[in-house]
């Protein structure tokens, strides 16, 4: 009889989202007359930029051509968007990433989950609290999370950093040795930023004690403070201690399109194996490229034309973000996040609980959110908002959220 991993049934089921949906179509149902405004998603709402649909035109014709035919790529993805990447993310930066340590992938999601194939089972795993749920999830289904405790909502063999309000929804340092450290800023879901002096001691720990950090900056465009940087390798020593994951998805509308980059630096190596190797074996091994007219889509992004008009899209984001951030301020909520983020996350009233006060705003206020509890434990007490809606709808939304407060 064969052997299944036993690790799946370990899983709790995926409450958060599905949870959302049964609570909003039974609303819904009950209520037919009532036209909802979601603010819970996370997708993007804008179409794809002008430059980047040209692009994939411009490839598409090509491929219909014998000479701009192509076939199955170089798996680390085409040298025109890993050289346009090296150098106007990076380069230009100050940061000296080179073209051959990224690896273009089809998901921030992917690379965040496939990462895990690169590492022992016995290494000691630390996330944040709340958390993107793909950290906790890909290590459970690997046999490094342990056991999942129904009534703390936590795994046994995880090290959970809480993020709360007390220490600005910034991880400290975990009292005892952790070897993969899962950071991510901008944060999904309180949108808390993190900046050069804050990231430091996490860069001197992991390369204190051969910890890798895995840097998330699915979100770093959405950065607009001064001195807070856009890449962990802009943090002298990073190069040597993480794994930096980036996304074109709310970057540039690209969540249905799929491209996303991996950095791996050459200089790091533990336990005398580089880890850009040990990638590049990886991919190699079980991936075969992203298409090729999606990677020219991604490239135009690179180009004068093309980062103006991502910048727009962003703009129209980052208005919305001000908009929830301001009004549910003004209705009398303690929020935070929104400013380089797309996320606000917002302290529900009176200690009342995620859940009830999600149904509160469905029902009242017919506004969909998402409750903050279904991040982890410490994200009770909190919703999050996000700025991909519409920007009417937007307005709207906050109306009415201040009208039930
Ligand atoms: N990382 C974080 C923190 C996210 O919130 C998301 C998407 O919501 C992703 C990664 C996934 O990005 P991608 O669409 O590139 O898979």
């Amino acid at each position: 009889m064969v052997q299944m991993n036993a690790n799946f049934q370990k899983l709790p089921g995926s409450y958060l989202f599905s949870e959302i949906a049964r609570r909003v179509s039974a609303y819904t149902e009950a209520n037919p007359d009532k036209k909802l405004i979601k603010l819970g998603i996370g997708d993007v709402t804008l179409p794809l930029p002008a430059a980047v649909t040209a692009a994939m035109h411009a490839a598409v014709d090509e491929m219909a051509t014998a000479g701009g035919f192509h076939g199955y790529g170089p798996e680390q993805g085409y040298a025109f968007l890993r050289d346009a990447i090296a150098r106007q993310d990076y380069q230009d930066r100050g940061v000296s990433i080179q073209p051959d340590e990224i690896f273009i992938s089809d998901g921030a999601k992917s690379d965040c989950g496939n990462i895990v194939d690169l590492f022992g089972l016995d290494n000691k795993v630390a996330v944040c609290d709340p958390v993107y749920p793909v950290y906790v999830d890909t290590n459970a289904m690997a046999g490094r999370a342990g056991d999942f405790n129904e009534a703390t909502g936590r795994w046994s063999n995880l090290v959970y950093m809480p993020c709360v309000a007390e220490n600005g929804f910034l991880p400290e340092l975990p009292r005892e040795d952790v070897d993969m450290i899962y950071l991510c800023f901008p944060n999904n879901p309180t949108g808390a930023a993190a900046t050069k002096e804050q990231l430091l001691p996490w860069v001197e720990y992991a390369n204190r004690t051969g910890a890798v950090l895995l840097y998330d900056s699915a979100y770093e465009t959405f950065i607009t403070t001064p001195g807070v940087p856009h890449t962990i390798y802009e943090i002298p020593g990073a190069e040597t201690c993480a794994i930096e994951f980036r996304s074109f998805s709310k970057t540039a509308g690209f969540t249905g399109t799929r491209c996303a980059y991996t950095v791996v630096p050459k200089a790091l190596v533990r336990q005398g194996l580089s880890l850009n190797a040990m990638w590049n074996r990886r991919q190699c091994t079980k991936f075969n490229g992203v298409p090729y007219v999606v990677q020219r889509g991604a490239a135009a992004i690179y180009t004068p034309e093309g980062r103006a008009q991502v910048q727009a899209n962003l703009a129209v984001y980052q208005e919305n973000a001000r908009v929830i951030r301001e009004g549910l301020a003004a209705a009398g909520l303690t929020v935070s996040g929104g400013v380089d983020s797309p996320y606000v996350w917002a302290q529900t009233p009176n200690g009342m609980g995620s859940w009830a006060f999600f149904d509160r705003l469905l029902k009242e206020a017919n506004v969909v959110t998402t409750p903050g509890a279904g991040f982890g434990p410490s994200g009770e007490g909190y919703i999050r908002l996000t700025g991909f809606g519409e920007r009417e709808a937007t307005r709207q939304a906050v109306e009415r959220i201040r009208g039930v407060l």
